[in-house]
């Protein structure tokens, strides 16, 4: 009957919005205890970088390697950058642990140069926090300085979203780098909105092809077009390309057709872990591709 009708919507009604606050609570409870988690990482030695190798399958050799941060957290196990990158850029951790992926990352590049494993660059990625610091220049030198490598060793991977805020001092804060001999890559290129006059003007010297345009190659002419015209306009603009997210032959041979020789992508090689690296360098014997 309908009374028996009502107290059923009624009660159901009242058991979701239970149900709803209580998850809301548990998600607010899970980021605060991962945000004061993250807080220790770095003191925890909970923080490690994998790098992922940089192929040009022209010549068949590892060109450069990224670095990528990692977070194995004590009860949880790994967890995605896409999750605690974002964080720690929201709480203002980012600078701290910038800056210890850049010493870190630098100091074992040069333990490969030392131990005579030639790879030409390091790529470390870069946050708008750390940009935007008024010092980020002269932090970059001082960890080169420290680290003893060189800067023409460096390249730092910002994204096109960097540019929007604050595009003036972003762009001054580029040129610094770029009197210091770093190098400057656009990550994630094609999914900001930079106009191509605006790109002319940047100290840059490389896009890398977002990986999810290489994810699409042969069944979406659209993301076809979208890479063909990007390989072809950094070639007009002088600019060096790579494309990111490389897991097929398909998309090997389509992006060698159109011109574009350096890649990474899991087709080649996982991040791995730094004691992996040089091993995988040496033993990886590429086949050049003409
Ligand atoms: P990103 O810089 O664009 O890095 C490329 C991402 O694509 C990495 O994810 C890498 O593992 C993944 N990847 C590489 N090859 C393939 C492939 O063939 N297929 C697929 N599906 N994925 C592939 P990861 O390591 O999870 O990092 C995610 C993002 O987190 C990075 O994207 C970067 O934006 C950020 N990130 C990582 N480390 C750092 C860091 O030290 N500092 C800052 N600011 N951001 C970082
Ligand atoms: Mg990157
Ligand atoms: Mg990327
Ligand atoms: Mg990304």
């Amino acid at each position: 009957n309908a009374d028996a009708a009502m107290y059923r919507a009624k009660s159901s009604g009242k058991m979701n919005f239970q149900f709803y606050t209580e998850e809301l609570t548990k998600n607010a409870i899970e980021r605060m205890s991962l945000e004061a988690d993250l807080h220790d990482a770095i003191s925890n030695n909970e923080l490690h970088i994998h790098y992922q190798p940089q192929i040009d399958i022209k010549q068949g050799r590892v060109v450069a390697v990224e670095a990528l941060l990692r977070w194995f957290h004590p009860k949880l196990g790994p967890v995605s950058p896409d999750k605690f990158i974002p964080l720690a850029e929201e709480i203002g951790l980012i600078e701290d642990i910038g800056t210890w992926v850049l010493r870190e990352a630098c100091a074992q590049f040069k333990r490969w140069q030392a131990g005579g494993l030639t790879i030409q660059t390091l790529a470390v990625n870069v946050s708008n926090r750390q940009l935007q610091k008024g010092n980020f220049p002269e932090l970059v030198k001082t960890i080169l300085d420290e680290s003893e490598l060189g800067a023409s060793h460096l390249e730092l991977e910002i994204t096109e979203s960097m540019l929007l805020e604050n595009p003036e001092f972003a762009v001054q804060q580029l040129h610094q780098l770029k009197k210091l001999g770093a190098t400057i890559a656009i990550d994630d290129f094609g999914t900001g909105y930079s106009s191509l006059s605006y790109l002319k003007k940047l100290p840059i010297h490389k896009l890398k092809i977002d990986k999810s345009f290489i994810n699409d190659i042969g069944n979406n002419g659209d993301d076809n077009a979208i890479t063909e015209a990007i390989i072809a306009m950094s070639e007009r603009l002088s600019l060096d390309v790579i494309a990111e997210g490389v897991e097929t032959e398909n998309q090997e041979s389509f992006l060698l057709q159109n011109g574009c020789n350096n890649v990474q992508g899991f087709h080649y090689c996982k991040p791995l872990p730094a004691t992996e690296v040089s091993s995988y360098i040496s033993a990886k014997r590429l086949n050049p591709k003409s």
